[in-house]
């Protein structure tokens, strides 16, 4: 193992470990989606509240793998203050990441950087992108309950 991937494997387990912004809330304001990869058995709630043109909260809940809780766990933290234009960039950029192709902006992806790891294993990139793809739902104005096939 190399030092990149000792680092980014504790950048995953670390967010794994000690979730940011954990725990869904009871507020009509937080627009819901519930997202399931059955071939992983990942199973996240993402809840994202707006105001104006921008994301001011960010929240997830679920189970899954390391990969798909943690990359919940950063997702929520890279979005949240984000204007909602900004935040479809990132993801964008995210899906690049994971697939192995290069961002347009590596800078602004920070710690979500790390998921490049898992290019490399097709099951691992829908885990990693469940999230992201739950939150990019709920922006573009869909609710409710997704299966990721
Ligand atoms: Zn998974």
């Amino acid at each position: 193992m190399n030092n990149i991937d000792n680092l980014y494997r504790q950048v995953i387990m670390e967010h794994y470990k000690n979730p940011r912004n954990k725990g869904l809330v009871d507020d009509d304001n937080y627009h819901t989606l519930h997202l399931k990869n059955p071939s992983c058995g990942d199973d996240i709630y993402v809840q994202v509240k707006f105001e104006n043109d921008k994301i001011v909260d960010v929240r997830h809940n679920g189970t899954g793998c390391s990969i798909c809780c943690s990359s919940a766990s950063v997702m929520s933290e890279l979005l949240k203050g984000k204007s909602i234009d900004i935040a479809n960039e990132i993801i964008d950029d995210f899906y690049n990441v994971v697939k192995g192709e290069e961002p347009a902006d590596e800078e602004r992806l920070e710690e979500a950087v790390v998921y490049s790891g898992v290019s490399k294993f097709p099951a691992r990139v829908k885990c990693a992108s469940l999230a992201w793809k739950a939150v990019g739902a709920v922006i573009a104005g869909e609710k409710g309950e997704f299966t990721d096939e």
